[in-house]
């Protein structure tokens, strides 16, 4: 495969595969797989912010815990900041790897430890990694201040705290070992709307202040215009578009994508019509022979039953659609 690597690249991903065994019977024999990822290529560069949309059940998860190494690949590779994740590094190497990547959950509560207060929760990986500067309480105010919450909060517990402010701590607790890159799991979905654009500002703001790269996963492309600087849509374990952020939403190539775009409500755009999509995602563990998206496509003609669609690029932009052959546009 050819590879996309540029010199400011931080993570590649190459034909990218997670599937899952559906284990059954009293033998336990392996009776198919959940195509989790199936073939997924994707590159981001270093100070960038990917968002990843799509359904819930596209994959978009897992992709981000393969990436954070909580999910093992079949196939393919994702090589961070030129070293392969799939090869056997030294203990002191895997360990630096796992500190420079780190993810944000969706649910802030659940990924905190409920026994632990904020000041050991921000300094667990400062220590374990060798990174405090000057004492531990010094350590902690410093993060703190950095995603806006008060020294009063430094000796609470999780519970104590509101869904917007556990969000902050999680936030926090991911700078804690000074990462270049997180993955952000649908960071502000679990939150009040009145708080998610705080969250996404502070996001914004620490992305600038420490020179951080995100891939932003959500289900919502509007969130995800405002800050991401490319696109990929993910259907049914695939990317079936990327491309520079307006560009994509500005001018959707693929059917898929269109109707996601069409479903964002634009004020002053009341009227507009929304593209309904036929049934639902279909199972990955038996996804549809040809284009995936073939069953659900107002567009489906026959090749689209019986060929998987090759990429093509249009300019910085990629899809997978056999209304858009590889070579120059028509
Ligand atoms: Fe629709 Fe065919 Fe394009 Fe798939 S390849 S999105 S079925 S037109």
């Amino acid at each position: 495969m050819e590879s996309i690597v540029q010199s400011n690249t931080l993570l590649e991903i190459e034909g990218l595969r997670v599937w899952f065994p559906i284990v059954r019977g009293v033998f336990s024999r392996v009776r198919g797989h959940i195509k989790a990822v199936d073939g997924v290529s994707l590159f981001i560069r270093r100070g960038e912010t990917v968002g990843l949309v799509g359904e819930s059940g596209c994959g978009k998860t897992t992709l981000g815990r393969a990436i954070m190494g909580l999910e093992q690949a079949r196939e393919g590779r994702i090589v961070f900041d030129g070293k392969d994740l799939s090869h056997r590094h030294s203990t002191a190497e895997a360990r630096l790897l796992a500190r420079r990547r780190q993810m944000i959950f969706q649910d802030p509560y659940s990924s905190l430890n409920p026994r632990m207060t904020v000041l050991d929760i921000l300094t667990e990986g400062m220590e374990e990694h060798g990174l405090m500067e000057g004492s531990k309480e010094e350590s902690a105010l410093r993060l703190l201040s950095d995603v806006g919450l008060d020294r009063a909060m430094l000796h609470r517990y999780p519970f104590e705290f509101s869904g917007g402010q556990r969000q902050r701590i999680s936030i926090a607790r991911a700078l804690s070992v000074r990462p270049e890159f997180i993955v952000c799991d649908e960071p502000i979905s679990a939150l009040d709307v009145s708080i998610q654009a705080q969250i996404i500002n502070l996001m914004m703001e620490l992305r600038q202040k420490y020179s951080l790269s995100y891939l932003f996963i959500s289900h919502d492309l509007s969130v995800v215009r405002h800050v991401a600087d490319r696109v990929a849509v993910m259907y049914l374990g695939r990317i079936v578009e990327e491309g520079p952020s307006d560009e994509v939403i500005e001018n959707p190539l693929h059917p898929y994508t269109q109707a996601l775009i069409s479903a964002v409500p634009v004020p002053g755009e009341e009227g507009r019509k929304r593209i309904v999509l036929k049934g639902d995602l279909p199972s990955p563990s038996n996804p549809p022979k040809g284009c995936p998206f073939h069953p659900r496509c107002p567009y489906a003609m026959k090749v689209c039953k019986e060929v998987d669609p090759p990429p093509a690029q249009r300019g910085a932009h990629r899809v997978n659609c056999h209304l858009h052959p590889p070579g120059p546009a028509s």
